[in-house]
C-alpha cells in the first residue's frame, strides 16, 4: 500500500531549496565583503589625504615662523645695529630708517616696534606709519611676554616666534634683543633693547599659504570649523588665537563618486541575479510541489473513476480516526460488490465495463451526501465510509440506498445495463476506532452477503468472527485433507428404468473432517470453491472413481463438476490424461455439470463441453429444474443426457401442476431425442410416474443411497442382498402392471 509521498520528491525540493539558499547566502556574502571593501578603500584614502593635508598646514605654519626667525635674527643681532642703538640721540632716527619706514611696503614684515632695555617703546610703526597706539594696547599681554622671551634667548637659540591676536587680525610675531653678532654678554643682556617684528595674516597671505600648501579653500578663522580639518595657531603662552581651517579633500570619496554608478549597476545586476535565483528556486519547488500533489493524488486515486483507491480511503479513515473526539460519529464502512459485472465485461468487453464503473462511481457519488468517501478498491469493488457525524438516520439507510441506486439500470453506448450489488457494512464505535479491524469486518459482512445471494446489504454481528475463523479452520482442514488424498468417494446407483437394473452410478464426493465430523458436500464443495481448492478436489475424486469403477464391467460412471472446474484451460487435458491412466474407456464415463456455468459463461462452457466430447465423454445437464436453464439449453450445448432435479420429482406429491409440469419436461427432452434421468426417487409412486412419463433412468434413495465402493462391490457386483433384490423385483413387477 502507498501510504505517503514518493520521498524523491521530497528530497529533490530540499536539494533545491539548499542550493538557492547557499547560493543566496554566498552571493550576498561577496557583496558585504565587496562594499565593505570599497568603504574601506573610500575611507583609508581620505584618511590618508587628510594626514597629508595636515602636514602640509603645520609645515606652511612652520615655514612662515622660520622666515620671520630669520628675518628678526638678521637685523637684530648685528653689530652695526647694536652700535647705532647706543647712540641716545640719533637711533631713532636709524631704527626709522632701516626698519620702521619698511613696514609700509616689506613683503616679510608689516609692523615693527623697538624697546630700550626698560622695556620703554621707542619706535612702534605698522604699514609705514607710527602707531596710534601703545605697542601694549595693540599687541595684548603677549607682547610683554615676547619681549622677555627675547631678552632670556642666548645667541644661539632660536628667535622666539608665535602667533598673536592683535588689534588689528592674527599676526606672526617674533622678537629678538638687538646685540652684537657675538657670542652673548650675560652682564648686558637684560638691559638690551628688543626689536619685533609682526606679520598680518591677511587675506593674501592666507591664499598664498593656501595656493603654496595645496591646502584648497583654506581659511584663517576664529575658531576651529565644524566639518573640516584644521590647525591651531598659538602664542608664545600657548593661547590659540585662531585657527586654519579647510575642508577635507576627500579624494577616496570622489574617487568613489566615480565608479558609484557602475557600482550601483553592478549591484543592480546583483540583486537581479539573487531575484532570479530566488525566483528560479521558487518555481522548481513549486514545480517539485505540484509534482508531488500529482503524485499524491495518484498514490491515493483510482485512476479509472477518480474515486479514492484503497489507500486513500484507509489514509482518510485512519486521519478521521486519530481526529475523532468523544462526540464524534461512529465509523460506517460499506463495501460494494457489483452483482453480474463479469457477465457484463464479458459480454460486451472491457471498454464496456470501465464505462459502466464510471457511472457507477458518478451514481454513487451524486447519491451521497458529500461528506460521505466514496472509493473503489480495484476489479468492482466499491466501498463508501462515513467519517464525519451524519444523521443517524441517513446513515442507517445508506446501505439500502446504495442498493436502490444501483439496480436502478445503466445506459452505456446506448445498451441498457442491469447489474446490483451486494454491501457488507461494518461500524466501528467512536472508542478504539481500528481501521483495520472495520475494513476486516466488512469484508466479512459482504462476504457473507454475497453467499445470502446477493443483491442484499449485510451489518456485520460479532457472530460472523466466529463464523470466518470456523470457516477458516475448515478451510485448513480441507486443505489438509487434500493433500493426503483423503476425500473419500460414495457410490449412488442408477438404474434402468425399464428393468430396474443398475447401468451405472454417480460418484458423491465424501469428506470426514480430522476433527472426526462427516459434512456434507453441500458444504464442502462451496467451501472449496470458495477457497480455490476444487480443481484438486475435483481431480481427486474423479481419479479415485474411475480406479475403483474400472473393476465394475458394464457399469456407466457419473462425476460432478463444479462450474470452475471448467474454467481451467488444463480440465480437458486432465481429464483425459485421468480416463488414459485408469484406461477407462470414454463412452463409459459422464460428467454432469450445473446450469450455473451456461449462464455465467456460455462461451467457455461451449469450448469445454465440445472437447470434452471430442473424446467420446457423454455430458449430462445436472439439477435440471431448479434453476432457469431451459429445454433450448439442452439442445445448444449438446447435453447427452437431462437430469431432473430432486425438486421436480416431490413436486409430484405436493403440487397438483407437478405431474404436468414433470410430464411436459420430460416429454420435450424426450422430443429432441435427449434421454432423462429421475433424481430424488424414496417412493415407488415417484417412480412409476417419472417411468411414464418417459425417463429411462432412476436415482434415489428407494433404490439405494450413496454408498461405499466396497458396499456397492458387496451388495450388485457380489453376493447380492437379499433385501436389495427384493426392492428390484417389486419394482419391476408393478412397472408391468402399470404399463
Ligand atoms: P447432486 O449432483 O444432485 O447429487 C445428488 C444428491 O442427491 C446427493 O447428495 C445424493 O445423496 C442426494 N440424493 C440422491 N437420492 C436422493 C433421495 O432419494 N432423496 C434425497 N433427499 N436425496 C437424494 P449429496 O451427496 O449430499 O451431494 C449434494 C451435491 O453436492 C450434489 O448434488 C452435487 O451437486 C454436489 N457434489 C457431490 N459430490 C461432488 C463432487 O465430487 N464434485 C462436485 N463438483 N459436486 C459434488
Ligand atoms: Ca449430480
Ligand atoms: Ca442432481
Amino acid at each position: 500500500m502507498q501510504q505517503s509521498m514518493p520521498s524523491s520528491a521530497r528530497s529533490d525540493k530540499f536539494v533545491v531549496t539548499s542550493i538557492a539558499i547557499v547560493f543566496v547566502l554566498v552571493t550576498a556574502l561577496l557583496g558585504a565583503l565587496v562594499a565593505q571593501s570599497i568603504y574601506t578603500i573610500t575611507a583609508t584614502s581620505n584618511a590618508i589625504d587628510d594626514i597629508r593635508a595636515k602636514h602640509a598646514a603645520v609645515g606652511a605654519k612652520e615655514s612662515l615662523r622660520k622666515q620671520l626667525g630669520a628675518i628678526v635674527r638678521d637685523n637684530a643681532y648685528w653689530d652695526d645695529a647694536f652700535r647705532q642703538i647706543s647712540m641716545a640721540e640719533t637711533k631713532r632716527d636709524w631704527i626709522i630708517e632701516n626698519w620702521a619706514s619698511t613696514t609700509a611696503d616689506y613683503p616679510l614684515y608689516d609692523t615693527a616696534i623697538v624697546v630700550d632695555g626698560q622695556n620703554t617703546p621707542i619706535v612702534a610703526y605698522r604699514l609705514g606709519e607710527a602707531m596710534d597706539m601703545s605697542p601694549a594696547e595693540f599687541l595684548g599681554p603677549a607682547f610683554d611676554e615676547m619681549v622677555s622671551a627675547a631678552r632670556k634667548a642666548q645667541i644661539t637659540d632660536p628667535v622666539p616666534v608665535y602667533f598673536i591676536r592683535s588689534a588689528a587680525g592674527v599676526a606672526l610675531i617674533g622678537a629678538a634683543s638687538i646685540r652684537p653678532n657675538a657670542p652673548d654678554d650675560p652682564v648686558n643682556s637684560q638691559n638690551y633693547h628688543v626689536l619685533v617684528f609682526a606679520k598680518h595674516l591677511t587675506f593674501a597671505v592666507v591664499s598664498e599659504v593656501s595656493e603654496t600648501f595645496s591646502l584648497a579653500n583654506l581659511t584663517l578663522d576664529r575658531d576651529r570649523m565644524a566639518n573640516a580639518l584644521s590647525i591651531p595657531l598659538r602664542d608664545i603662552s600657548e593661547r590659540d588665537v585662531g585657527y586654519f581651517n579647510w575642508p577635507s579633500q576627500m579624494p577616496g570619496t570622489t574617487s568613489y563618486l566615480k565608479v558609484k554608478n557602475t557600482i550601483g549597476i553592478a549591484a543592480i545586476i546583483l540583486v537581479l541575479f539573487l531575484c532570479a535565483i530566488c525566483a528560479v528556486g521558487l518555481l522548481t519547488t513549486r514545480r517539485l510541489r505540484g509534482s508531488e500533489a500529482r503524485a499524491r493524488f495518484k498514490a491515493t486515486h483510482d485512476a479509472l473513476t477518480g474515486l479514492f483507491n484503497r489507500s486513500g480511503l484507509i489514509e482518510r479513515m485512519s486521519e478521521a480516526s486519530r481526529a475523532s473526539r468523544p462526540q464524534a460519529a461512529a465509523m460506517r464502512l460499506h463495501f460494494i460488490d457489483l452483482d453480474g459485472f463479469k457477465g457484463v465485461n464479458d459480454a460486451w468487453g472491457h471498454g464496456v465495463g470501465d464505462d459502466l464503473l464510471v457511472a457507477v462511481a458518478r451514481r454513487l457519488s451524486d447519491m451521497l451526501p458529500c461528506n460521505v468517501l466514496v472509493a473503489r478498491f480495484g476489479g468492482d469493488e466499491f466501498a463508501v465510509a462515513t467519517v464525519e457525524p451524519i444523521a443517524t438516520a441517513v446513515v442507517q439507510t445508506i446501505g439500502q440506498q446504495i442498493q436502490v441506486a444501483l439496480e436502478r439500470v445503466f445506459e452505456i453506448d446506448g445498451r441498457t445495463i442491469e447489474i446490483g450489488a451486494s454491501v457488507g457494512v461494518a461500524v466501528a464505535a467512536t472508542a478504539a476506532l481500528d481501521v483495520g479491524d472495520l475494513i476486516r469486518r466488512a469484508d466479512i459482512a459482504l462476504y457473507r452477503a454475497k453467499d445470502l445471494g446477493r443483491g442484499i446489504t449485510v451489518e456485520f454481528e460479532e457472530g460472523f468472527d466466529e463464523d470466518a475463523k470456523t470457516q477458516a479452520e475448515l478451510e485448513h482442514q480441507l486443505r489438509e485433507t487434500l493433500a493426503n488424498d483423503g476425500i473419500d468417494v460414495a457410490y449412488q446407483p442408477l438404474v434402468h428404468a425399464d428393468s430396474g437394473e443398475i447401468c451405472g452410478v454417480e460418484a458423491l464426493a465424501r469428506w470426514r473432517t480430522l476433527d472426526g465430523r462427516n459434512l456434507g458436500p453441500d458444504i464442502f464443495i462451496p467451501l472449496a470453491e470458495k477457497a480455490g481448492l476444487i480443481d484438486v478436489l475435483g481431480m481427486q475424486v474423479l481419479t479415485k472413481a474411475l480406479q475403483e469403477a474400472k473393476h465394475w464391467p458394464g457399469i456407466a460412471l457419473a462425476v460432478n463438476v463444479s462450474p470452475l472446474q471448467l474454467k481451467n484451460p488444463k480440465f480437458v487435458q486432465n481429464v483425459t490424461e485421468a480416463l488414459r491412466n485408469a484406461e477407462f474407456e470414454a463412452a463409459r464415463f459422464t460428467i454432469e455439470i450445473t446450469e450455473g456455468v451456461l449462464i455465467s459463461d456460455p462461451d467457455q462452457a461451449q469450448r469445454a463441453i465440445t472437447a470434452l466430447k471430442q473424446v467420446g465423454i457423454k455430458i449430462a445437464l445436472d439439477d435440471f429444474g431448479s434453476g432457469f436453464a431451459s429445454i433450448g439449453a439442452l439442445r445448444q450445448f449438446g447435453f447427452d443426457r437431462m437430469k431432473i432435479d430432486r425438486s421436480l420429482v416431490q413436486a409430484l406429491d405436493n403440487d397438483e401442476n407437478g405431474g404436468a409440469v414433470l410430464q411436459a419436461t420430460i416429454a420435450l427432452a424426450n422430443a429432441l431425442q435427449i434421454p432423462v434421468t429421475a433424481e430424488g426417487i424414496e417412493t415407488e409412486e415417484q417412480a412409476i410416474a417419472v417411468r411414464i412419463s418417459g425417463c429411462d433412468e432412476l436415482q434415489g434413495y428407494l433404490f439405494s443411497k450413496p454408498i461405499t465402493a466396497e458396499e456397492l462391490g458387496i451388495y450388485y457386483f457380489g453376493k447380492v442382498a437379499v433385501d436389495v433384490l427384493e426392492v428390484l423385483d417389486m419394482y419391476n413387477r408393478q412397472v408391468k402392471q402399470a404399463i
